[in-house]
């Protein structure tokens, strides 16, 4: 574990930023070095007001930790510094990106410096590539964190198809502990390149990582459904592939029905309510199988087949 805490100022030979209202007392050596390598307006301490939302932005409640501070880059070149003054003064750290990763001590560390690289998050398209229409590998939950992901294998919805995201990298940018910004790739530093996949942060620090795009899954539903001879479904309509959502709740009694029962709709109507908000987001379409009694799940197939399905009831029972 590294120096606790708040540990009284003691290099006085450094300026506080002029518009740094923190009292000299109130940073910690970490900091200090980290000052005196001109990252001052990186930094952030627990009595920083950012600071909060930066330790509330952990996913999970259980991964939070008590940093001495935290230094947030918005260039890689204070990457580079901020690692030479943590490695020349021997300080602990810890690095973080999307803060999915629930386990405690892998994204923060107590008492020492987080280095926060979630403000490095520029986006490039390579111009000669193709743009449209192709996809990079990526969680599949919209939210998580691509680093963290790319570096310690990454499952994702075409995993079978293209292999885990981090053999999708085609080079990783990062800061080896000398402060060096160097590339690996297939043919510079390959070594490097392929521990990288697979072995997260002990190599160096990643700040850039160029990925190869790749066919985004073809539309299963409305495909499948029109290669087949059609069906009762409506699904022909759908231009893009959705997500079949179930609430389930298991009850010990029936009489808990009562308790639970409008919790488990209100949860599907705000999930509606929330996708209907998105261009595109709101699938009007119920499975069978799923759906509850209070949902109409006919209606949902399109007035078309309604009327299809009442043509068919008509010639199969004309009674
Ligand atoms: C809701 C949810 C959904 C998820 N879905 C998926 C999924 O579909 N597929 C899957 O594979 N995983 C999934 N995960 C797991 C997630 O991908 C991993 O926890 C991943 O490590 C998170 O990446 P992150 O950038 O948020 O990493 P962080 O939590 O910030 O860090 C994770 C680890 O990576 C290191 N690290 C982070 N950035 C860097 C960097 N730039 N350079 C060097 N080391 C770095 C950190 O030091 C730490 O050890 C999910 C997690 C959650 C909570």
């Amino acid at each position: 574990m590294n120096r606790a805490g708040h540990i009284p100022f003691k290099h006085p030979e450094i300026r506080l930023n002029h518009y740094d209202k923190r009292r000299p007392e109130q940073y910690c050596s970490q900091a200090t070095y980290l000052m005196r390598a001109g990252l001052q307006s990186r930094i952030l301490l627990p009595s920083d007001s950012g600071y909060n939302a930066c330790e509330k932005s952990y996913f999970s409640n259980t991964a939070k930790l008590k940093l001495a501070c935290i230094i947030r880059p918005t260039f890689n070149s204070q990457v580079s510094t901020a690692l030479r003054a943590l490695v020349a003064t021997n300080e602990k750290f810890a690095i973080r990106s999307g803060v999915y990763t629930l386990l405690i001590g892998l994204n923060n560390i107590h008492g020492g410096v987080t280095i926060d690289l979630s403000l490095l998050n520029s986006v490039r398209f390579d111009s000669a590539s193709e743009t449209h229409g192709r996809v990079v590998a990526g969680g599949r939950e919209g939210e998580t964190g691509v680093a963290g992901l790319l570096l310690r294998e990454g499952n994702t919805w075409m995993t079978a198809r293209n292999g885990f995201a981090c053999d999708n990298v085609v080079a990783f940018e990062g800061v080896l502990a000398d402060g060096l910004i160097v590339t690996a790739n297939r043919n510079t530093h390959a070594d490097l390149f392929r521990a990288l996949k697979g072995g997260s942060n002990n190599f160096r620090i990643v700040v850039g990582f160029t990925m190869s795009t790749i066919r985004p899954p073809p539309l299963v539903f409305a495909q499948h459904c029109i290669a087949a001879g059609g069906n009762a479904l409506g699904l022909e309509h759908n231009t893009s592939d959705g997500i079949l959502l179930q609430r389930n709740t298991m009850l010990k009694t029936l009489d808990q029905k009562e308790l639970t029962y409008p919790r488990v709709k209100a949860c599907i109507r705000a999930v509606d309510e929330y996708t209907a908000t998105i261009d595109g987001g709101l699938l009007e379409w119920l499975y069978l199988n799923y759906a509850d009694e209070y949902q109409d799940v006919l209606r949902s197939y399109s007035a078309e087949n309604v009327e299809f399905m009442r043509a068919v009831s008509r010639k199969c029972d004309p009674q």
